[in-house]
């Protein structure tokens, strides 16, 4: 009786273990799924702002429709100071947290219609303002500075601050004839240089 019991029970162990075994699969199939659908849809998964690819399409528009109506394209490049500091002080889960909350604060901060916010990668983001010049970007860019600065968001290992703090490049231009949005892009780039050297949170 013990004998057959006992093979009952691994037997029952046994399915059990590939039914759970199934439904793991199951869900990492879904979650490969979701991540394709969210790259597809132009979304990214942790912040819900656009992604990069999504703004890769955006700023060639943009650029594009900028160059025919001869108005300026503004555009800001945002990175977060110290940010690895910030994972090694408070762990990876709270650093994408943060990240969340700043995503949140710079969509808020660009707001008009035909405005785009995205995550350009990692702790970088980008913002892609038509109708703006590089004055124009910057202002902006001081606002989310500041609005972040205003989230107080601790960070007591930052060198420059005692809370969660970005730097932004701003530049802004009216699309050249020849040329494509790399000129931009690297000129927000060099601008977003500039801060860190000069000290950050600016
Ligand atoms: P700096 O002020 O010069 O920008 O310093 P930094 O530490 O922010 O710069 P660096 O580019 O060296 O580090 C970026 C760090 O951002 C690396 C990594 O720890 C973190 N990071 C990048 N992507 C993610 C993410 O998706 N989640 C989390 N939690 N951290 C990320
Ligand atoms: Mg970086
Ligand atoms: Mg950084």
């Amino acid at each position: 009786i013990m004998a057959v019991f006992y093979g009952a029970t691994t037997e029952t162990v046994r399915r059990e273990r590939q039914k759970k075994a199934g439904l793991m699969e199951q869900i990492n199939t879904l979650k490969r799924l979701e991540a394709e659908l969210q790259k597809q849809s132009g979304q990214d998964w942790l912040t819900g702002l656009a992604n990069r690819r999504r703004f890769d399409e955006i700023i060639q528009q943009e650029w594009a429709r900028a160059r025919r109506d001869e108005t300026p394209l503004g555009l800001l490049m945002i990175d977060i100071d110290y940010f690895k500091l910030y994972n090694d002080s408070y762990g990876h889960q709270a650093g994408d947290a943060c990240l969340q909350q700043v995503a949140k604060t710079i969509g808020g901060v660009v707001h008009r219609p035909g405005d785009l916010s995205a995550r350009y990668g990692g702790e970088e983001f980008v913002a892609v303002l038509p109708k703006t010049d590089a004055a124009g970007a910057a202002l902006v860019a001081e606002k989310m500075r500041a609005a972040v600065e205003a989230l107080r968001l601790q960070h007591v290992n930052s060198r420059v601050s005692d809370r969660v703090t970005i730097s932004v490049g701003a530049a802004g231009m009216v699309p050249p004839e020849k040329g494509d949005p790399a000129v931009l892009i690297a000129a927000a780039d060099q601008a977003l240089y500039q801060a860190k050297r000069e000290g950050r949170n600016r």
